[in-house]
């Protein structure tokens, strides 16, 4: 791996991320939820920041920049909606190429939670960065996409690498678990929401995890078994969000 990736909660249930290429010293952070937070992540870990990399424009990712940026001088790469509401540098879409050092970070358009949101992808390490598009056993609410947008994203995402790290940039899991097993009873998502409640009873996250684990457990990849009298696999997950919208557990 040549890739280092620091994880640290912060606000009430985000996850902020530093990343380091090993080679170069060079690193970034991924989005901006707390810089006080991600400051003494920097502090802690020895690291100057060069990068911040935003995923979509809601201020628990993009509301630390103007404060990080002043800080560190760090340079802000990400979608253009982001200069809804912080400052941005470089504007990036689908198929662009970051660069930290040796390390690089694919950008994916995956939009529905907002319509701009991105992810990064680093393939040689097999990292996804995701944002608030796919969680473990979840995904991000529609503030902005249709469900045909999401369900593309989604589709786009899980089609990474099986062993693919998915950092997601919330701990939703445990009630996420909750509504996957009021609309499925997989043996292996009974058993994956087992160890979630655990790992949250000991103070764990469950952040990352993996593309093969979200195909075999996530109700909203796996809308389409769960409705299949639904008129098209869009349909599908759009049943299923929505009884996620709805869903008091
Ligand atoms: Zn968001
Ligand atoms: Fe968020």
């Amino acid at each position: 791996m040549s890739l280092i990736v620091r994880q640290f909660p912060c606000l009430s249930d985000n996850y902020g991320y530093l990343i380091c290429d090993e080679q170069s010293g060079r690193t970034a952070c991924i989005d901006t939820p707390d810089a006080g937070a991600i400051m003494a992540a920097l502090d802690a870990a020895g690291w100057k920041l060069d990068l911040i990399l935003n995923t979509h424009w809601h201020a628990d990712h993009a509301g630390g920049n103007a404060e990080l940026q002043k800080a560190t001088g760090a340079t802000i790469v990400g979608p253009a909606e982001v200069r809804r509401i912080a400052p941005l540098d470089r504007v990036v879409e689908d198929g662009d190429v970051v660069e930290l050092g040796e390390t690089r970070l694919q950008v994916i358009a995956c939009g529905g939670h907002t319509l701009g949101h991105i992810a990064y992808f680093d393939a040689a390490d097999r990292i996804a960065f995701v944002g608030d598009t796919l969680f473990a056993l979840g995904c991000g609410r529609l503030f902005e996409g249709k469900p045909a947008q999401m369900w593309a994203s989604l589709q786009r995402l899980a089609a990474l690498p099986e062993e693919t790290a998915v950092y997601c940039a919330h701990e939703y899991t445990a009630s996420n678990a909750r509504f996957a097993l009021s609309v499925d009873s997989e043996p292996a998502l009974v058993r994956r929401s087992e160890e979630v409640f655990a790992a949250r009873a000991r103070g764990e996250p469950t952040v990352p995890t993996t593309i093969g684990l979200e195909r075999a457990t996530n109700p909203f990849l796996r809308a389409p078994l769960l409705a299949p009298d639904a008129s098209s696999p869009a349909e599908a997950f759009a049943r299923i969000r929505a009884a996620k919208d709805s869903f008091r557990g």
